[in-house]
């Protein structure tokens, strides 16, 4: 069912406690933790507790908990003091566009020049 803890799900894992993560901040529904690879000096996961595939089947059925996940990843640029330089936001969605981690998440990446077009 949509929303379900997945048991083949690593961020379900995180979520649960079952797998450690550098959690950062942390919500009734929302939980940000440092990616692993880190991609900038600031790379932060933001995801709903809640197993969704991607951002998109997210807002689809939860649009009020996609609306928390974006406030939520601006409240983590803000504790990351982001602002200044500036930051991105990104939703890798699909496998052609680098999405290894089947469960909603928004990459908070800051710290460095960010050049466009992305890669
Ligand atoms: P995606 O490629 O799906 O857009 O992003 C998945 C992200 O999860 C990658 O940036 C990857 O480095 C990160 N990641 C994979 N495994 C782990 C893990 O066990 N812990 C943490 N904190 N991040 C992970």
């Amino acid at each position: 069912m949509a929303g379900e803890p997945q048991a083949d799900c690593l961020f379900c894992k995180i979520v649960a406690g079952e797998v450690p993560a550098t959690v950062v901040r942390e919500t009734e529904h929302v939980v940000a933790f440092r990616d692993i690879n880190p991609q900038a000096p600031t790379h932060v996961l933001v995801i709903p507790k809640a197993h969704y595939p991607d951002a998109a089947s997210l807002a689809a059925a939860a649009p009020g908990l996609a609306a928390e996940l974006l406030a939520e990843a601006g409240q983590v640029a803000a504790d990351e003091k982001a602002e200044e330089s500036g930051y991105r936001i990104v939703f890798n969605t699909g496998a052609g566009a680098g999405q290894t981690v089947f469960h909603a998440h928004a990459h908070l990446l800051a710290g460095r020049g960010l050049s466009w077009p992305p890669g």
